[in-house]
């Protein structure tokens, strides 16, 4: 660096970085999920109270996208998991595609509504932060068993695999979904929802708070949460979801909180547990394809190899009936 003809010596330079690196730290480190999880939806929350178009959701994501990224390149899980291993392409296209699969349910929902044929009891009177409250709460069940059934049901677990073949975890990890399996999660979960009278406002916003949920259920940033690690669905629990060892990984499948998990006796989580290169993919699968397009065509043929991995899986833990 030279300011003024002065050149500073390196030293210097890096002992800025070193303290800038120090103050930022700890503010990523312990602001990132309140930011992400409540600051995010909160203005999520003000927009659609004070009657914005709904198109503001999509730059609002990108922004939660790009911060989160941000986050991951200062303060990385793993540093490696940061680094393109040929999947990025395919990574967004498959992010692409999962937010225009998300948007086309919410715009749907209105003409799922019109079959209903009495008045929903959805209590549309209370404050929107109260009504999205309580539809993520009721969601959450129906989302965690939309996601035990995509591991248990071969035909489902065909559509499941792409998003478990992933080999590090990361931002876009969570938006790697077969349309099919968005469609099935969004149905299980919201069906009862709609039942009751789930307002399309209420429905956008947990459209687009379970999209910042995956990104925190994926996300390769070391933050800290201290024992909300226990209630939220973090990627500090979802890693062991995502584990390349066979017969391990049908262990926390919620979307927002752990407790159904520890309900159904399928919570895991060690805190001295690392994850390193080689340790997250698909079990017991080999050359499962990595291409986009087979991945979305690949499944509607067969099972690519997949149905091996999953039988193995049997003597695994299930949620209780
Ligand atoms: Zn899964």
């Amino acid at each position: 660096m030279v300011i003024l003809g002065y050149t500073a010596p390196k030293e210097y330079i890096s002992s800025i970085g070193a303290i800038a690196m120090r103050k930022t730290h700890p503010l990523i480190q312990y602001g990132y999920v309140p930011l992400l999880f409540l600051g995010f939806n909160a203005v999520a929350i003000a927009l659609v109270t004070n009657g914005f178009s709904w198109w503001w959701v999509l730059p609002l994501f990108l922004f939660a996208i790009t911060l989160s990224f941000i986050a991951e390149h200062f303060l990385p899980y793993n540093e490696s998991f940061n680094h393109n291993k040929g999947d990025a392409d395919r990574d967004i296209l498959h992010s692409i595609t999962y937010e225009l699969s998300v948007l086309n349910s919410v715009f749907l929902l209105p003409f799922v509504a019109m079959l209903r044929p009495w008045d929903g009891a959805w209590p549309s009177d209370w404050p929107l932060w109260q009504q999205l409250l309580m539809a993520v709460l009721m969601a959450d069940l129906g989302y965690m068993l939309a996601h035990w059934m995509s591991h248990k049901i071969p035909l489902l677990w065909r559509f499941h695999a792409p998003h478990h073949s992933a080999e590090r975890l990361y931002g876009f990890n969570g938006l790697i979904k077969h349309p099919v399996q968005t469609t099935v999660e969004v149905l299980v979960a919201n069906t009862p929802l709609i039942l009751l009278g789930l307002p399309q406002d209420v429905a956008l916003l947990m459209g687009f708070a379970v999209g910042i949920q995956l990104l925190l259920q994926h996300s390769n940033v070391d933050f800290r949460i201290g024992p909300f690690t226990y209630i939220l669905t973090t990627s500090r629990v979802h890693r062991f979801h995502h584990t390349n060892e066979e017969g391990k990984g049908d262990v926390n499948f919620g979307l927002f909180f752990n407790i159904w998990d520890i309900i159904f006796g399928t919570f895991k989580y060690d805190k001295n547990r690392v994850w390193k290169d080689g340790d997250l993919g698909l079990a017991g699968v080999q050359d499962y394809p990595k291409d986009f397009f087979t991945q979305m065509i690949g499944p509607f043929k067969g099972d690519m190899g997949t149905e091996v991995a999953r039988d193995s899986d049997t003597d695994q833990t299930v949620p209780a009936e």
